[in-house]
């Protein structure tokens, strides 16, 4: 289930009771890098945030993004390791409050769902558990609207839906 709140603010759950919400500034952010015109390529990063102490939900509230490292073509990103510094750097900026809560990347189609790939990318980041959340937050960002799936291991992917950025 997704909801746009008047702040801006998406909030998210899904079953079993995990749940979240995206900043407006997140979804600012997700929806520059959609792949508008016919030669976009592909962007990405993680998805980058806080865990609330009380509900456990992911408070998405800043990403990393295409740069130095990474492999970009109109169908394909990959992600390069400097994400991965970027978000133990934003760990410590916040007093090691701020934790990586997902991925994103950016599909040339309108309304997008994960492809064979995708899939199997967000399988291995779940089994080498850099996440301290149970189970990831997986967005991508399409021409139209911005798909949301919840990601838990050895499970399919969940979706919680698409909303017009
Ligand atoms: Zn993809």
């Amino acid at each position: 289930m997704l909801q746009r709140l008047t702040s801006g603010h998406v909030v998210w759950e899904a079953k079993e009771g995990a749940c979240g919400s995206l900043s407006p500034d997140v979804i600012k952010k997700l929806s520059k890098w959609s792949q508008k015109r016919i030669y976009s390529k592909e962007a990405g990063g993680l998805i980058l945030g806080f865990v609330d102490s009380e509900t456990n939900g992911l408070l998405a509230e800043e990403l990393t993004v295409p740069g130095p490292g990474d492999q970009r073509s109109r169908t394909s990103f990959f992600r390069s390791e400097r994400h991965q510094r970027e978000a133990e750097y934003w760990n410590m900026q916040t007093n090691c409050k701020g934790t990586q809560l997902g991925l994103w990347h950016t599909h040339p189609e309108a309304n997008p769902t994960p492809s064979g790939t995708d899939l199997s990318d967000c399988e291995r980041v779940l089994r080498n558990g850099r996440f301290d959340c149970n189970g990831l937050l997986y967005l991508i960002v399409g021409t139209q609207t911005i798909g949301c799936w919840h990601a838990q291991v050895g499970r399919p992917l969940y979706l919680l839906g698409h909303f017009k950025p």
